[in-house]
């Protein structure tokens, strides 16, 4: 017979991520961790627990075990066909929340939406808002649509979040234009030795990596933003933590003006935009 207590002392992983696993299988909060922590567990239960925490000991991220990562106050589920929600990341959802605040219905397009974090929490934060989500991976676009169901209002006045199975703007309707277009895209160099280290193991090499430069999909995006971009829209875009000149360089040669970039919670300047006027 275990105690929560004992679990958590044996699973000799750190304290936080031991009692995040343990919440997990037991269904309790964090609370129930103190004022429970002598009851006898069943031994399903412990199995359960001594099954996962031998996985996170051979580096499995801790969003995949749980099946789930909170982002911009929402619960997202997470497989292991998308990339795991990053906080840095909310930055990218203010910045085109801000960009659309004046505009009643404004369209948004989410390019690489991945679990569908950026696109289901505008969608969350503005359901007026017609939001489009792309990603070239069915499966992703799968864990996209489970979390829109999920976490969205049927009633929204702007409708279901649009997927589409696309390689960036390809399979876009080229009639359509966006108030913003929004993207985290990969943009970790191949030669990156992060890629072989961390979370960053197990999640798809896709989501990380253009497997060159680290600036190749966010070149394409912003090459074929304007074409979809509403006069004046705006296109926000995360990068690396050494990449915002690159990106303003490029957002300027392509004729955006308003081109700035803005400091994410550690002060790296993490995502670059601007406003494209035809
Ligand atoms: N921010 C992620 C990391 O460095 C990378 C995400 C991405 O490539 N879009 O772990």
């Amino acid at each position: 017979m275990s105690t929560a207590a004992e679990l958590l002392r044996a699973s000799g992983l750190p304290p936080l991520e031991a009692r995040i696993l343990l919440m997990h299988v037991l269904g309790w909060r964090r609370t129930e961790l103190i004022t429970r922590d002598h009851e006898a567990l069943d031994a399903d239960c412990v199995a359960r627990f001594e099954a996962l925490a031998a996985r996170r000991t051979a580096g499995e991220p801790i969003a995949q075990l749980t099946g789930k990562r909170e982002f911009f106050g929402l619960d997202f589920a997470v497989t292991p066909d998308v990339l795991i929600p990053r906080p840095e990341t909310e930055l990218l959802v203010e910045l085109t929340l801000d960009a659309i605040a004046g505009t009643p219905g404004a369209r948004v397009l989410d390019l690489g939406t991945g679990t569908g974090a950026i696109a289901v929490s505008i969608a969350h934060a503005r359901p007026d808002a017609r939001v489009w989500a792309v990603d070239r991976s069915p499966a992703a676009l799968d864990v996209a649509r489970g979390n829109a169901q999920t976490l969205l209002a049927p009633e929204r006045t702007g409708g279901p979040i649009t997927l589409v199975e696309s390689d960036w703007t390809a399979n876009i309707d080229p009639s359509l234009r966006f108030e913003a277009i929004v993207s985290n895209p990969p943009y970790i160099a191949s030669d990156d030795p992060h890629l072989d280290q961390g979370d960053l193991r197990f999640e798809p090499r896709g989501a990380l990596t253009d497997d060159a430069d680290g600036l190749s999909a966010i070149r394409a995006i912003i090459e074929t933003a304007p074409f979809l971009l509403a006069s004046g829209g705006a296109l926000w875009i995360e990068h690396g933590y050494d990449q915002s000149d690159a990106v303003r360089r490029l957002l300027a040669a392509r004729g955006f003006s308003d081109v700035r970039s803005m400091r994410d919670l550690a002060g790296i300047e993490r995502c670059s935009g601007g406003r494209f006027t035809a």
